[in-house]
């Protein structure tokens, strides 16, 4: 099934994301955890694009794995480390497996800056995928500004482009603060951008993730979750049950403020995504 048809029915429901292994010798446990997921009956599943494209095989893989257990997946694909025939070949086997949904990225930089020549920016690599079937195709946006652009104002105009170019909704960087995403909301509606958006919620259940995630993103923490890691973050059991409040709050007010979809960054943790489906029970009016 094609995700844009799934937001359209409009209805309160959940996705969870997964990574796949980097070695073939860790393959069988995320496939066991992301079944684990599948098991909750998300409205869709995530897979992630290993930096560089050397393990797209296992994201295929898992993408495949999930559609046999009748969740739909969304294969994430980067393009700045492949050349135009890598895309191809992994858009082929999406394709070979019937996966009908793509989330196109331009990927990070290394930190070598080795890139290849065939593609600048992820709306280049919409548009190929675009041409190339009948592919639901997502991007990346983010509410506080991708780190590397210049301001809020020129990363809208490139999501801009991303839409223009065919993309059919987007999925944000997280946040842990919702009115940083109903403002950015506000910028890109008024900006003519129109696609479903949904917004990225990373449930932080220890200490070392947020420093690693902040690293990555340069996402802001309120005072209110810096309170939180600095009461509960020594304390492994006190930091998850309180990371995965603040997450479920966060969803029911985004819930409550009409936002139906929410994608969860489940990061191959099935207890996470478990007790977060649990809280939301009857909100998501999930069946016994
Ligand atoms: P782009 O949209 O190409 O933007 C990159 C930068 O270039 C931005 O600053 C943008 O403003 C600027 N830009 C765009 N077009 C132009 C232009 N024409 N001229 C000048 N500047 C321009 N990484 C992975 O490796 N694997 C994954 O699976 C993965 N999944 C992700 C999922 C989500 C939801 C998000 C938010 C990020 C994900 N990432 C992933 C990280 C992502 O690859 C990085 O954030 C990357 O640095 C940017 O990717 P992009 O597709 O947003 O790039």
């Amino acid at each position: 099934m094609k995700i844009k048809d799934i937001l359209a029915k409009n209805e309160p429901t959940l996705s969870f994301e997964v990574f796949p292994p980097k070695t073939e010798d860790k393959y069988e446990s995320v496939e066991k955890a992301a079944s684990e997921i599948a098991k909750l009956n998300p409205a869709f599943m995530s897979v992630t694009y290993g930096a560089g494209g050397g393990t797209s095989q296992y994201t295929v893989d898992i993408a495949a794995a999930l559609k046999a257990k009748g969740v739909t997946p969304l294969a994430h694909l980067t393009c700045v480390s492949s050349t135009r025939e890598k895309v191809h070949s992994v858009l082929d086997q999406l394709k070979a497996q019937g996966i009908e949904n793509v989330l196109a990225l331009r990927g990070d930089i290394p930190k070598d800056g080795k890139i290849e020549n065939d593609y600048r920016y992820a709306s280049e690599l919409i548009a190929e995928i675009k041409a190339s079937g009948d592919f639901c195709i997502g991007a990346a946006c983010y509410p506080e500004g991708h780190v590397e652009s210049v301001n809020k104002t020129a990363d809208i105009q490139h999501l801009k482009e991303k839409v223009e170019a065919g993309c059919d909704f987007v999925t944000t960087q997280m946040f842990f603060d919702n009115n940083i995403f109903y403002n950015f909301l506000y910028r890109i509606r008024e900006k003519g951008i129109l696609v479903p958006v949904l917004p990225g919620i990373m449930p932080i259940t220890n200490k070392k993730q947020l420093r690693r995630s902040m690293e990555l993103s340069g996402t802001a923490v309120p005072q209110r979750f810096l309170a939180i890691i600095d009461r509960f973050g020594d304390d492994p059991e006190a930091m998850k049950q309180a990371g995965i409040a603040y997450a479920t709050d966060q969803i029911i007010d985004l819930i409550a403020n009409g936002i139906n979809h929410i994608h969860v960054y489940s990061m191959n943790k099935p207890d996470v995504a478990t007790a977060i489906m649990n809280n939301l029970s009857a909100i998501l009016k999930v069946e016994d």
